[in-house]
Order: C-alpha cells, then sequence, then structure tokens
C-alpha cells in the first residue's frame, strides 16, 4: 500500500491542491487546519510523512513540529516544513526542531513530490539502522533502550543513553556540545542548561561504562566522539 501523508494546512485551496496531486499520484492523503488536531491525527492515522504549514491559526507549524518530535509516538514521522518566503529564520528553527526539508510557498506540486520521495526514501533507510548494536563488550539495544557490557545490565539515565547513542550514531564524527545540548536537552534548555551540563553527564556515563569508556574520545574546547574498536 502506498504511503499516507498528512497535510496540516489552515489554506482551505492549498489542501485542495496538494490532496489533489499527492492522490494523483497514488498516495493516501489525511488533512486538518490547526495545530491541535494535527498531533491527533499524527497518532490516530499513522501517516509516514507530514506536510506542515508554518503559519497556522493556534498552535503555529514550530510548536508543532517541536511536540511531534519530542513524543515518543510521533518522533520518527518525517515532516516537511512548508514556509512562505519571508519566513526564512523560522525555516532554519524549524530544521533545528527536527524538520526533515522545507518548501517555500509558492511551490509547484512537482517539486513538492520530489522532496516528498527523497524524505521518505531517506526514512527507510534510516530505519535500516540495525536495532541492536555491538561495540566490543558493550551491547546497545535500541529498541528496548537497554545497554550492557558482557550481557550485564547498564542502569543508564534517559540522558546518558541518549548521549550514548546519539555519539554512536554519529560513527566517529565530532559532536560539539551545542550540538548535544540542542538534540538532547532541547532546544528550549539551550539557553538555560549550559554546555557544562553536557561534560557532567559524559563524566556519570564513562563512570559506567568502564573499560568501554574508552570509546567516547573527547575533543578539547569543542565536544565529543566516539569511536568503535578496531576489530
Ligand atoms: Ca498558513
Amino acid at each position: 500500500m502506498k504511503e499516507k501523508i498528512l497535510i496540516i494546512e489552515d489554506e482551505k485551496d492549498i489542501i485542495k491542491m496538494l490532496d489533489y496531486n499527492l492522490k494523483k499520484d497514488g498516495f493516501r492523503v489525511a488533512s486538518c487546519r490547526d495545530g491541535e488536531e494535527a498531533l491527533d491525527l499524527a497518532v490516530s492515522e499513522h501517516p509516514d510523512l507530514i506536510l506542515l504549514d508554518l503559519m497556522l491559526p493556534g498552535m503555529d507549524g514550530l510548536e508543532v513540529c517541536k511536540t511531534l518530535k519530542k513524543e515518543a509516538k510521533t518522533s520518527g514521522i518525517p515532516i516537511i516544513m512548508l514556509t512562505a518566503r519571508a519566513q526564512e529564520a523560522d525555516k532554519v528553527v524549524g530544521l533545528e526542531l527536527g524538520a526533515d526539508d522545507y518548501v517555500t510557498k509558492p511551490f509547484s506540486p512537482r517539486e513538492l513530490l520530489a522532496r516528498i520521495k527523497a524524505v521518505l526514501r531517506r526514512a527507510k533507510d534510516k530505519e535500516k539502522l540495525p536495532q541492536v548494536l555491538n561495540i566490543g563488550d558493550l551491547k546497545v539495544d535500541l529498541s528496548r533502550i537497554q545497554v550492557s557490557i558482557k550481557d550485564k545490565p547498564l542502569e543508564l539515565t534517559a540522558k546518558e543513553f541518549e548521549l550514548l547513542t546519539t555519539l554512536i550514531k554519529a560513527k566517529g564524527r565530532v559532536l560539539s556540545r551545542d550540538y548535544l545540548l540542542d538534540t538532547i536537552w532541547g532546544f528550549d534548555h539551550a539557553l538555560e542548561i549550559q554546555t557544562r551540563t553536557v561534560d557532567v553527564h559524559i563524566r556519570s556515563l564513562r563512570k559506567k561504562l568502564k573499560n568501554q569508556a574508552r570509546n567516547i574520545i573527547t575533543v578539547k574546547n569543542y565536544g565529543y566522539r566516539f569511536e568503535a574498536d578496531e576489530n
């Protein structure tokens, strides 16, 4: 069965145009005109992708995006933001909040379809990531949110787990403290919580990882990276 697209857009004509073109291309379509309803539909309709207008009455697109990406049930659904040309700054914020792409209005249906297909393809590739990662004696089960060393479970906090998996998934790339802060603690808190918070959590994570702590490399004055053992 073809993928389902959820359209969140308050302009009737745009919904109509999108609905027509998406269905013509074989997609299934659901739509709504405000953010609050969108949050419900994102769960009940099981969409494969969400088209999210930035300017909505009431809860705006950025708020909807943030909420969807925060909830475990909806965080995996790719989002393409629909923005007007004057909203350049919001577009950047949208991407930082976890939106996967954006399309500037006015757009052609063809351009949008191409973007939708690209984002869906990327999402499918992501699903292929193994759910259990083995690094030396360390085993990280992403679906069960469990970490163990030599099959002995570690008691990690939620933040420590996220920190560890974010580093592992970066596959050796260096991640800055600011990036980790934004990704794990959220955009909202970036100003209140200091980058030192990352260091504090890395320290406690290393303590729990014992021998495997060697895999977390400090990059001075910048951040951290995860280096898998050579086999
Ligand atoms: Ca609008």
